[in-house]
């Protein structure tokens, strides 16, 4: 999967976004859309981003009989191990100093909850998470504690700079203009949600974080309510994009409790990212934040601020990508 610039995609397209006192939504309304709201078929995946293959192999592995965390698992450590993917594992963008590092979490159906932060030089950063969940007391473990525990739970250590990362790194290195909000093409975390035969949620997130971050840096992804959240009572959200804004609004948490109040996935996606684009001197022109969700009904939403993002979806035997037609138009 290629990176996306979200900055030039926006403007590109020459999508004005103003945001007044109502939060419009520009679809197409295609039928995709129509039956996401009233198809209700489990097992069901989705994902963030084009990820038919990861997708795939998750809702086959449902269709099998696993149990949602085992598919979210197996469909995210497929991103993790493609080494073209420069936004998670294996071949992710390094940060300033060519360090990669990762960020991933999982939650499970019982609300258990599992992440690593800022861990170098193991690839499939999902399976330490659910290891964290379930082999430890702990719920987070960060950089080179992590490592370690990846290493005592039998991963393997491997550089994850691959030379296409690293040739990246060396021409943003020559003029090393760190300007993150601005320089933000790597926004295409996995963030993958899925409801088993038994009808239970589980989700997973897994990424290399921003490119050429400061040393240190961790985002939402690893933060169980910001970057993920999932209560099977209720259903599940996760974020992409820019992770501190995801962060400043906890938007997986809000996105779920929104759902519990009554709103479908749709709906909640959107004030979520209203709560984002309608704060004082909000800079959301200058960067993307991109939310699915999905209910126990298994209803599904999504929604961005600028155009380019897009869900994957697998229902009854089928993986679609869904067009980017959900984000905020002029108004
Ligand atoms: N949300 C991730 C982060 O801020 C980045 C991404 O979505 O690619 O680390």
């Amino acid at each position: 999967m290629k990176r996306r610039n979200f900055i030039k995609n926006a403007s590109l397209t020459g999508v004005g976004i103003v945001v007044g006192s109502t939060l419009a939504s520009c679809t197409e309304n295609t039928s995709e859309d129509k039956s996401s709201l009233t198809k209700v078929s489990f097992p069901l995946v989705i994902g963030t981003w084009n990820v038919k293959r990861a997708a795939t192999t998750a809702g086959e592995a449902l269709e099998q009989g696993v149990v949602a965390l085992d598919a979210i698992e197996q469909g995210c450590k497929i991103e993790e191990a493609d080494e073209k993917n420069q936004t998670v594992g294996k071949g992710g963008l390094p940060d300033r100093d060519g360090h990669v590092t990762l960020d991933a979490s999982v939650m499970d159906n019982h609300g258990n909850c599992g992440s690593v932060v800022y861990m170098e030089n193991v690839t499939h950063a999902i399976s330490v998470a659910r290891k964290v969940m379930e082999e430890t007391p702990h719920v987070i473990l960060a950089g080179k504690g992590a490592e370690q525990f990846a290493y005592e739970q039998g991963f393997t250590k491997e550089n994850l700079l691959t030379e296409a990362s690293k040739k990246a790194w060396e021409a943003w290195a020559v003029k090393s203009e760190y300007k993150p909000i601005i320089n933000i093409e790597n926004h295409d975390t996995i963030g993958m949600l899925a409801i088993d035969k038994n009808g239970d949620i589980s989700g997973g997130c897994t990424t290399s974080g921003l490119a050429y971050k400061m040393a240190g840096r961790v985002g939402d992804s690893p933060i169980i309510g910001s970057g993920l959240f999932v209560d099977n009572e209720i259903g599940a959200a996760v974020a992409t994009g820019l992770g501190e804004e995801v962060v400043k609004t906890v938007g997986s948490f809000l996105i779920v409790e929104l759902m519990r109040q009554g709103k479908s996935p749709q709906e909640a996606c959107e004030e979520a990212i209203k709560r984002i684009v309608s704060k004082p001197n909000s800079n959301y022109k200058n960067f993307q934040v991109g939310y699915i969700a999905v209910n126990k009904q298994g209803e599904t939403g999504y929604y961005a601020i600028h155009k380019g993002f897009s869900m994957t979806k697998y229902q009854d035997g089928n993986t679609i990508n869904i067009p980017s037609n959900h984000y905020i138009k002029k108004s």
